[in-house]
């Protein structure tokens, strides 16, 4: 496969861009490195690169792109967005129409505001939480990832009764401090944690289906547990629901899970590709926040006419019937065909899938937390993303990220798919 192009542009990309990319999870350090794939053109469920090469993809920009990509009802609505104005800066009737609809969807949310992204939304739901308790402290779990702002770039202490450390340089320790992270699907360490911090705690903070270290389901009776406790110690209870949100089935995990949080973080495929983010929750709850209230938020692009428009032209395509059960049927093939030729190979691999959405972790530990995720082969991974790759099959460069399908995917996509991942455990194999 020629990338000519790709690594000249990638090497443009670093004089100008810091370390050449904007996300981190962008670049192939993760995978050994060398210069990611540059893409020119996107439709359906396929790539094309700038040297030319066509590719399956499976990264759907990390899971917003769940209807393919340029899907002709978003891009009419984004083109309308393009002709009537992208930016007003005052309220718009698309702003309301879209809550009504995340509220039809979701309807244990009374209110919501948008913002600009899933970093936005939890950091946000951190502050109403904050806000509506007195309370400072937060609890999350190890592995998940909530954004970039300070109070969720924050690693586990050594224990469920330690605060947390700076995940990154840049959060100061006493942001840290204040947030205790343990392990997901734990009730032990929950309890214990919930014990000792439970009369400090603003809120929980939790991605109901986990999206970050690979897809992983709560274990039954866990959630209800994680409600009961903080209820009991008056905590709020917050969905990370930026991946999870119109994934799985068109609303929230919760209905899912038959839990209810008292708010929920949203992104990603509720723009239909475009950029923001989302909260809602609680009407006594969502009133701290201003004018109501005095916890502040705000944002000059918030609820801006493109990113509405698009939003609602997406859910629009999630409302036809049956779309979610063929991304189920399709990821069952997909998972199906994959274990068969990992046996056929002798390549170790187990696979967690909910819907559309599957993980491979080269490892033979059953994955339901962070610390088991983290056994999946580093190296194998490496080796198998770059020959998918040269297969013709696009992936995320991280060996802890799903594979998402879209409604674009079609049978056929999945036996190519399955022919190049035989090709790829064969010289795996070899
Ligand atoms: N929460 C979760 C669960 C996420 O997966 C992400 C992004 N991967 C975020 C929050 C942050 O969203 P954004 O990148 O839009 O800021």
């Amino acid at each position: 496969m020629n990338r000519t192009k790709s690594e000249q542009i990638y090497q443009e990309a670093c004089e100008h861009i810091v370390g050449g990319v904007n996300s981190p999870s962008r670049g192939y350090k993760a995978v050994g490195g060398g210069a990611p794939t540059v893409m020119e053109r996107a439709e359906g469920a396929y790539f094309w690169d700038v040297d030319g090469n066509k590719y399956i993809d499976y990264l759907g920009a990390y899971g917003p792109i769940i209807t393919g990509h340029a899907h002709p009802h978003i891009a009419e609505a984004i083109t309308k967005a393009a002709t009537t104005g992208v930016l007003y800066g005052t309220p718009t009737r698309h702003e309301v129409k879209f809550a009504k609809m995340l509220k039809e969807a979701i309807p244990s949310m009374d209110k919501v505001r948008f913002v600009n992204s899933g970093t936005e939304a939890v950091m946000t739901t951190i502050r109403v939480a904050r806000a509506f308790t007195g309370r400072t402290k937060v609890m999350k779990f190890a592995g998940c990832y909530h954004g970039h702002s300070d109070l969720v770039l924050v690693a586990a202490g050594s224990g469920p009764a330690t605060l947390g450390t700076p995940d990154s340089a840049g959060v100061p320790a006493s942001i840290a401090q204040e947030v205790i992270t343990i392990p997901f699907n734990d009730p032990e360490a929950y309890k214990e944690a919930m014990e000792k911090w439970g009369d400090e705690l603003a809120c929980v903070l939790v991605e109901p289906i986990v999206g970050n270290f690979g897809i992983v389901e709560p274990n039954e009776g866990f959630l209800p547990l994680v409600h009961e406790l903080a209820k009991e110690k008056g905590a709020l209870i917050i969905y990370d629901e930026v991946i999870t949100a119109f994934r799985f089935h068109y609303g929230s995990a919760q209905t899912l899970l038959g839990t209810t949080p008292d708010l929920i973080a949203f992104g990603k495929i509720i723009g239909g590709g475009l950029p923001i983010g989302a909260y809602g929750g609680k009407k006594e709850i969502m009133e701290t926040v201003a004018p109501l209230g005095p916890a502040y938020q705000a944002g000059t692009m918030a609820g801006n006419p493109a990113s509405m428009l698009s939003g609602i032209a997406c859910l629009e395509v999630l409302q036809q019937p049956g779309i979610y059960e063929e991304m189920d049927r399709l990821g069952g093939m997909l998972e199906e065909g994959i274990l068969r030729l990992a046996e056929k190979h002798g390549i170790t691999l187990t696979i967690n899938r909910l819907g559309g959405a599957l993980t491979l972790f080269f490892t033979d530990v059953t994955v339901e937390n962070y610390e088991q995720a983290e056994q999946t082969d580093g190296e194998i991974f490496a080796r198998f993303f770059k020959l998918m790759l040269e297969n013709g099959v696009n992936l995320a460069p991280s060996k802890y990220e799903a594979w998402f399908l879209t409604i674009a995917h079609k049978e056929e996509d999945i036996v190519h798919t399955l022919e190049a991942v035989d090709r790829s455990f064969k010289a795996l194999a070899q």
